[in-house]
């Protein structure tokens, strides 16, 4: 199992990053984090841990501690973006930070990638930005404590500014955290080379479904997804019917 910490940035007493209409990025960062913990959990390759799971005030580098300490292999600390404009009708997109001591360019540049086209805004990118003081530490105490502590890999995922009202409206869309979340898991798994449907684990209802479609008595293989879905009476149907015309045949 591989360790993930994911770091929800915020919260607490550091509510003050808001977007034109409302939007906190103490509040949305935390929904992509429960989120994707949520699909990283199903996967049943993945070991996770949130640095927050409530609206709790936390230190910077307490957080790059947490992923140190736990041991974790992946450390993603999850923001929204400001451009520091007094007003930003410009500046809009996905960027993602990676440590100065760390060869994760590739991986970042694969997840700003995937995040931006999750949501339709604009893919700046991977960086690195060095200390001001010592250019071989990293200038984010987050990222700098996870990387000090040993977490192998370490991504600071920025996934839209919250300050431009078109990427602010993509934020609030609770379907577009989904996808965000998404994004960031499919990733995560090529990464480790998990795949994200074979390593699902399916609930009683799937199994059954499944069982049917081993055997061949249907062959939509969609049907094990739909398992959940409350009216079964079609299904049972079309099972009778499958039965039939197999005994009869
Ligand atoms: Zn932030």
């Amino acid at each position: 199992m591989y360790k993930i910490m994911i770091d929800p940035g915020h919260g607490g007493k550091d509510r003050a990053n808001r977007g034109p209409t409302g939007y906190v990025e103490a509040d949305g960062v935390l929904d992509i984090s429960l989120k994707l913990k949520d699909e990283l959990v199903a996967t049943g390759a993945f070991e996770v841990k949130l640095t927050r799971e409530t609206d709790a005030t936390l230190g910077v580098r307490a957080r790059g501690k947490m992923a140190a300490s736990w041991g974790a292999d992946m450390f993603i600390s999850e923001h929204t973006n400001s451009s520091g404009l007094a007003s930003n009708t410009t500046v809009r997109g996905t960027e993602v930070y990676t440590s100065v001591d760390l060869k994760d360019d590739a991986l970042g540049a694969e997840m700003a990638k995937a995040v931006a086209e999750s949501i339709g805004t604009k893919n700046i990118g991977a960086k690195k930005r060095k200390s001001n003081n010592n250019p071989e530490e990293d200038y984010y105490a987050v990222i700098d404590e996870a990387q000090d502590g040993g977490v192998a890999h370490i991504l600071l995922i920025e996934s839209a500014f919250h300050d431009n009202k078109d990427d602010e409206a993509l934020l609030k869309d609770d379907g577009k955290r989904a996808a965000i979340a998404k994004a960031q898991a499919a990733v995560i798994c090529k990464f480790y080379g998990v795949s994200v449907e074979e390593e699902k684990k399916l609930n009683w209802r799937q199994k059954i479904v499944q069982e049917a479609l081993d055997l061949g008595l249907i062959t939509d293989k969609t049907w094990v997804d739909k398992a959940d879905e409350t009216s079964s009476i079609w299904f049972v149907c079309a099972i009778a019917i499958s039965m039939y015309k197999k005994l009869k045949g």
